[in-house]
């Protein structure tokens, strides 16, 4: 146990302060300051040790939380890493982006405020990398099979690593010409630095696993040769089907997709561009959609320097506190405010986008909106609401609608769900024989957490199918 009374002495949270806002919108780096470790193990020991750990079944991976709290208040960071390492490939990634349902699920949080689990996790990986503890795990034995994994997001990643280690030959196919998914070209670089990515790739490359990129499966190769070659495939491509508002001026220049207009912002860091061709510099900038990718955009266009950043969404704006009616911990998805969010710009809640209107040449010059209210039917117009806010860049960020079905999907001819995903069963089979799937693809828009958690999982099933046996991977989660 990390101290028995640890939560009575210490019973506020710390975390690591966030760079001065005029510092850190004029670098593209994370926004967190340096975090001293001393106050890592002191915050580790105001876990309870609780018989029931609720944070350990909050979590889609079930990491073994109270065990590396305990580790971390002991001084065994060595240690730490390796129970954190037992249930997650890589912590690094979701002790940056995850939103931590392990936290709302936290005992301690019905009294106090809950755990600070993520940022437990994070300085042990982070340590575990500076002291050079993380290593390649070369299998000892080889199987000869192959296995084919399609798509190099976190889900793709980590079946990749859980069956290279099993001893498989494993390729990761991925269309963009760079690894790593939505990870590389979604997340702006001040969320995540991109040399995370990059050491776990010079890892798993070093353990055998085999990355090609800019190869489409379905169109540069066929899903029935993929097939020809490979005793297994894994799916991982991804929900990359994005929402769209279909309103009057959607046509219109200046109009983008969110995922149109960070993959620019990210490949001017890795230096395929000087400046980002859709650029906020100087623009008002409307982000449509309240989510994570909506503030993503928010805090890129801070740093091109838009004149103005609002954001909109169409639901009620959240109360600042804990609603009585509610007495666990508050969900972190609902209520969160992001560092962006600190850094300006306006949100406006309850809001619908009518129309887009053009300034005559074929670009956006503004937004038409109206106020909205819930009702049973769904969010209706306040009437006489309606009014004009200027706009000369506007990203939609209204969420994904599924797989990709054009290509790949088709050829295989894997049953789909009625919302568009693939389905799958409990040991992550497709319809199809050898074809496998998980994260968002069959899952729909999630988090990474439940990403990584589907590809251990899935690897386990592919590997029983594999040997013909049982498989000694770990099994996270099941589908649901
Ligand atoms: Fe520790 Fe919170 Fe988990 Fe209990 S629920 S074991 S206090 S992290």
């Amino acid at each position: 146990m990390a101290d028995p009374k640890g939560f009575l002495k210490i019973t506020e949270r710390e975390l690591p302060a966030h760079r001065p806002v005029d510092v850190r919108i004029q670098d593209w780096r994370e926004v967190y300051e340096d975090f001293d470790r001393g106050t890592v193990t002191k915050q580790a020991s105001r876990c309870m040790d609780c018989g029931i750990p609720f944070c350990h079944n909050g979590c889609p991976l079930g990491n073994l939380i109270p065990e590396w709290n305990s580790l971390v208040h002991g001084h065994d960071w060595a240690e730490a890493i390796e129970r954190l390492h037992a249930t997650n490939n890589f912590p690094e990634f979701t002790g940056r982006l995850c939103p931590a349902p392990c936290e709302s699920a936290c005992v301690l949080g019905i009294d106090q405020p809950a755990v600070t689990i993520k940022n437990v996790e994070v300085s042990i990986i982070d340590r575990a990398w500076e002291e050079g503890w993380v290593k390649p795990l070369p299998p000892a034995v080889r199987t000869g099979k192959t296995v084919a994994v399609v798509g190099s997001g976190p889900a793709g990643l980590a079946a990749a690593q859980q069956l290279t280690r099993a001893g498989h030959d494993v390729t990761v196919y991925e269309r963009a010409d760079r690894i790593g998914g939505l990870l590389r070209y979604g997340i702006p670089e001040f969320k995540m630095e991109k040399r995370h990515i990059d050491r776990r790739i010079a890892q798993m490359t070093a353990e055998g696993t085999t990355f090609r990129t800019g190869v489409d499966i379905g169109t540069d190769i066929t899903a029935e040769r993929l097939r020809a070659d490979h005793d297994a495939v894994v799916l991982t491509g991804g929900a990359t089907a994005w929402r769209d508002l279909p309103v009057p001026g959607r046509e219109l220049a200046g109009v983008h997709q969110a995922m149109e207009y960070l993959p620019q912002a990210n490949r001017v860091q890795f230096g395929d561009y000087d400046r980002a061709p859709l650029n906020a510099e100087g623009k008002h900038v409307i982000v449509i959609g309240g989510g994570d990718t909506g503030a993503d955009c928010v805090g890129t266009a801070h740093r091109q320097g838009a004149a103005s950043v609002t954001q909109l969404e169409i639901m009620p704006k959240p109360p600042a506190t804990r609603p009585d009616s509610q007495p666990w911990p508050t969900m972190p998805m609902l209520y969160k405010v992001t560092s962006a969010h600190e850094e300006g710009g306006k949100r406006i809640y309850s809001v619908n986008t009518l129309e887009f209107l053009g300034d005559g040449e074929g670009n956006v010059r503004a937004l038409k909106l109206v106020e909205v209210r819930r009702t049973d039917k769904g969010f209706e117009p306040v009437e006489g609401t309606e009014r004009e806010i200027p706009a000369d860049l506007v990203t939609l960020a209204m969420g994904f609608v599924g797989p990709q079905k054009e290509g790949m999907i088709e050829q295989l001819g894997v049953d789909l769900d009625g919302r568009g995903n693939v389905v799958r069963d409990a040991d992550y089979r497709t319809s199809v024989e050898g074809v496998y799937c998980a994260g968002d693809m069959g899952r729909g828009q999630s988090l990474i957490v439940w990403a990584i958690a589907e590809g251990r999982s899935a690897a386990a099933g592919v590997d029983r199918f594999l040997t013909g046996a049982g498989s000694d991977l770990p099994v996270a989660i099941a589908p649901t």
